[in-house]
């Protein structure tokens, strides 16, 4: 079926390209016929598509040499940790479709010449009202969120400066900090994986006693990657105040996916993944600040030329002017009407999340090494008393889970992981979320696992 869809939908793509290469002309015969010969096949296509078709081989399985038809989300449910809240909405795929080329948001920039003043499409309206749902001051879309660590990382950083992060933070935040010839230092999360206010506040003390400076910058992330625990990024926030150590808020797993309001926390920067969390194609990101670091972080270029006397307008050096364009800029703000709504979602989507953990805790040996109950959907489970203990004496070693879940059209799991894994439930409704469940809990039982 998907095949099909897609074999429909290229036929498309070819005719449009027929209309490409002979703009602003008419057809001549021999397009004319081609034109007609690939219209009659898609035709053809759509007339044999049924919900019940099944794949009798004659569809494309290629793009282009080497290159795949991607049908994951068709085919299965993903618990990928990573990709569950960056899945597209029609809407951004349709955008896909009709802005991919290249500079193609470049149509109607005129002055000022700057990406975000764009009007059509409307690009400047979705910067403001990005800022508003953030509840910060002023915001730009940048290349992912470690782009956004980038340019902070930059406006504010020095060599040999000291940064905060957490020993659970993300390795892009760590690198963004040593590219800029600065130090990353981490604040211990504990046994318990939960970075907390008082010890940010010991480590401020250590780095001032060890250095005789402050650092110049806390960054923390408010889910961390490996665990989808909860840090306390309130708390951690009021210390920066009390230091006055200016606090980034990395919200990679949190800004589009959960309500993130910017002042109530406290922060001086917010940093957000279109590509993880906002339905939106890679590279995207957010970057939003407060109107005391607006300036700093976006300041606008003043050099000029020595020979030419040029200069550059209002661009952005540490953006370096424009950033994301085309297809992933406007796909994000396509989905963003979609995702301003299901912000308001998160706490159904914690009740599925805890759903799903207490089935899969029914599986005896199974055990959660995240913190509980859950307060997000991505969750770090260990099976090291279950799923691998069968895993040691089956012929696929710990592929057969990977094998097992494949088999029920689940998939996400890193293959051959079979110890410990991280899997992500959001964005399923309750019938997956239920399927899901039951289909863990299937295989514990086929492989004799005690299930309660
Ligand atoms: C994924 C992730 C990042 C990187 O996000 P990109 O948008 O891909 O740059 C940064 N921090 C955390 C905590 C993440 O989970």
């Amino acid at each position: 079926m998907i095949y099909d869809l897609y074999k429909a939908m290229f036929y498309l793509e070819d005719l449009r390209e027929i209309l490409r290469k002979n703009t602003p002309f008419n057809l001549d015969e021999k397009d004319k016929k081609e034109f007609n010969k690939i219209l009659k096949e898609t035709i053809q296509t759509l007339d044999k598509l049924n919900l019940e078709s099944i794949d009798d081989g004659s569809s494309i399985r290629y793009i282009s040499d080497k290159i795949e038809i991607r049908t994951r989300e068709e085919e299965f449910i993903n618990i990928d940790p990573i990709q569950a809240g960056g899945r597209l909405t029609p809407e951004a795929r349709k955008v896909l479709i009709s802005y991919g080329d290249g500079y193609s948001v470049c149509d109607n920039c005129f002055k000022p010449f700057r990406l975000d003043c764009i009007k059509k499409p409307p690009i400047q309206e979705f910067i403001s009202e990005l800022a508003e749902f953030l509840n910060m001051d002023d915001v730009r879309v940048v290349r992912g969120a470690r782009n956004g660590f980038q340019i902070v990382a930059n406006a504010l950083l020095n060599k040999n400066d000291i940064v905060l992060i957490s020993s659970l933070s993300h390795y892009t935040l760590a690198l963004s900090i040593e590219s800029m010839g600065a130090v990353w230092k981490e604040i211990p999360a504990g046994k318990n994986n939960v970075v907390t206010a008082e010890e940010t506040a010991k480590k401020i003390e250590k780095v001032k006693e060890e250095t005789g400076k402050l650092p110049k910058l806390v960054a923390i992330d408010h889910i961390d990657y490996n665990y989808g625990n909860e840090h306390d990024v309130y708390g951690i926030s009021r210390v920066c105040k009390d230091y006055e150590i200016p606090f980034l808020y990395n919200g990679a797993y949190t800004v589009g996916i959960m309500p993130v309001d910017g002042k109530k926390i406290g922060s001086d920067f917010i940093v957000g993944s279109g590509h993880k969390s906002m339905a939106s194609p890679a590279p995207t990101g957010v970057l939003a600040t407060t109107d005391e670091f607006k300036d700093v972080v976006f300041k606008t270029t003043k050099q000029k030329g020595d020979i030419t006397g040029r200069k550059f307008g209002i661009k952005e050096p540490y953006l370096l002017g424009c950033t994301v364009m085309g297809a992933p800029l406007v796909a994000m703000i396509a989905s963003f009407p979609k995702v301003k709504e299901r912000v308001k979602n998160w706490n159904e989507e914690i009740k599925k999340s805890n759903f799903f953990i207490s089935e899969f805790l029914k599986i005896k040996g199974n055990k959660v090494s995240s913190e509980l109950p859950r307060k997000h959907t991505l969750t770090r489970v260990d099976t090291n008393e279950s799923f691998d203990k069968i895993a040691k004496k089956h012929k696929r070693k710990g592929f057969f889970l990977y094998d097992e879940l494949n088999a029920r059209k689940i998939t996400g799991l890193f293959p051959g992981s079979s110890k410990n894994f991280k899997l992500n439930t959001y964005g399923l409704n309750w019938d997956q979320i239920k399927y899901l469940s039951s289909s863990f809990i299937d295989i514990a039982e086929k492989y004799g696992l005690d299930v309660e």
